[in-house]
């Protein structure tokens, strides 16, 4: 029997995420995204709190959270700020192709890291040409003897300039295009450099930056999976990850839904409260309407994965939907607002900015769309084993 109504346990884990959310960021959010300040402060309750690294196993120091889980946990974060959520939730992109595809000495050195303090890791996939487009990637890995040279720049690398360790794909055969990629985790250290921090439309209290690896050496056991076998773990990284997004954004649209109701009820023109105008009734139920079915699309996804399923179809169902959802619902809340909601004293254009990264990171909408048509035109069985593949890592 199918039933959408949550256990005690998991009201209690969205009991906690909304607190955290309401008393430590709420009350600064605007002010942080104004000065783009790194809420440093806030990543360490939330780590003691256990809001971060939930995925992470407990033979790693994690609490072993669900998928799902970590979905309520997303939606009331980024219900109190999607740029924090963004940044509370990134070790998950960073550590997901380490759990897949990395040796038990690997995990436990890396992945423990980030359960016995608030350290951040990276993800770093795309390059300055290398977007929607991960095979024309020119950072490479070359082997000698044990270990792995690595050469290249990463662009727009979420918590890059904070990250402790990154999950970097290099071309190891660069003839071989998707092919010929693999992924590494690699240590910062001097070869690293942070070259650059991006100043955001939105999401502006997250660290984006471009990190260069200048003849990085990694021993060969920091190889994840097997050599040119990095982009199908990048794949099946966002599969997994697609779900936590779409949760954000369901939070940024129920943020933006709830001002917009409230402000149309308190707003008199006409000698009525806007609410009773029948057009903007329509837009208030239609952003209710997109927030419902977004979220079912995230639960959806994200029991795929508990159930150890493959998600990809509705992983980016729930990536597309939510993230242009939210963005129709936030520019509906500037509208509810009039000319008030274009102004910065006001909470709702904040909501919208933030609103647009959802449409772009992790897969814009457009190549959700390519994978939805894919997976449609030529759909594969939902029920493959999904668990970590036994991808042998190179001697
Ligand atoms: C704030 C922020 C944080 C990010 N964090 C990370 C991170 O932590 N790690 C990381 O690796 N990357 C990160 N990214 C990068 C992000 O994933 C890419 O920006 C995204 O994948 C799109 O790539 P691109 O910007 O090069 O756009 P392009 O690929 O150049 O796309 C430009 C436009 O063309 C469209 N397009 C491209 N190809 C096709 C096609 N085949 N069919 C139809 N339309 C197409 C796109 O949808 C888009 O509208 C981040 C980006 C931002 C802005």
């Amino acid at each position: 029997m199918v039933d959408f109504t949550l256990t005690d346990e998991q009201e209690d884990i969205r009991e906690m995420a909304h607190d955290f959310a309401a008393k430590e960021i709420r009350p600064v959010a605007w002010t942080y995204d104004r000065g783009g300040t790194w809420p440093q402060g806030i990543i360490e309750k939330a780590w003691e709190l256990g809001l971060m690294n939930s995925h992470l196993p407990e033979q790693y120091g994690g609490v072993g959270g669900s998928y799902f889980d970590a979905c309520l946990v997303g939606e009331e974060l980024a219900w109190g700020c999607a740029a924090i959520a963004t940044t509370i939730g990134a070790n998950e992109l960073a550590a997901t192709p380490v759990l897949l595809g990395g040796s038990d000495q690997v995990k436990e050195q890396y992945l423990r890291m980030l359960a016995e303090e608030p350290r951040l890791a990276s993800f770093c996939l795309t390059e300055p040409d290398a977007g929607s487009d991960v095979s024309s990637m020119r950072t490479t890995a070359v082997r000698r003897g044990g270990r792995y040279l690595i050469n290249g720049s990463k662009c727009f690398i979420t918590n890059g300039g904070y990250a402790d360790w990154y999950t970097v794909y290099a071309k190891t055969d660069k003839d071989a295009g998707h092919r010929g990629i693999s992924a590494f985790v690699v240590p910062k250290d001097e070869t690293v450099t942070v070259d650059k921090h991006e100043d955001k439309m939105g999401l502006r209290a997250s660290n984006t930056a471009t990190i260069s690896f200048n003849d990085t050496e990694v021993p060969v056991a920091n190889l994840l999976g097997q050599e040119n076998h990095g982009f199908k773990l990048a794949m099946m990284t966002l599969d997994r990850t697609r779900p936590g997004v779409a949760s954000l954004a369901t939070g940024i649209a129920r943020a933006a839904f709830e001002f917009a109701s409230d402000y149309s009820k308190e707003r008199i023109q006409f000698g009525v409260p806007i609410a009773m105008h029948e057009a903007i009734q329509f837009m208030i139920a239609d952003m209710a309407t997109k927030i419902a079915a977004s979220r079912l699309l995230v639960w959806n996804s994200a029991v795929l994965l508990d159930q150890g399923k493959r998600n990809t179809l509705v992983s980016s169902h729930a990536k597309r939907f939510g993230a242009d959802s939210a963005m129709e619902v936030t520019t509906d809340a500037v509208q509810v607002y009039g000319g008030y909601g274009f102004i910065k004293e006001y909470p709702v254009e904040k909501l919208m900015r933030d609103a647009k990264i959802m449409q772009l990171y992790e897969g814009t909408s457009q190549i959700q769309r390519l994978v939805i048509a894919r997976e449609t035109l030529l759909p594969r069985p939902v029920e493959v084993p999904q668990k970590p593949q036994p991808l042998a890592v190179a001697a």
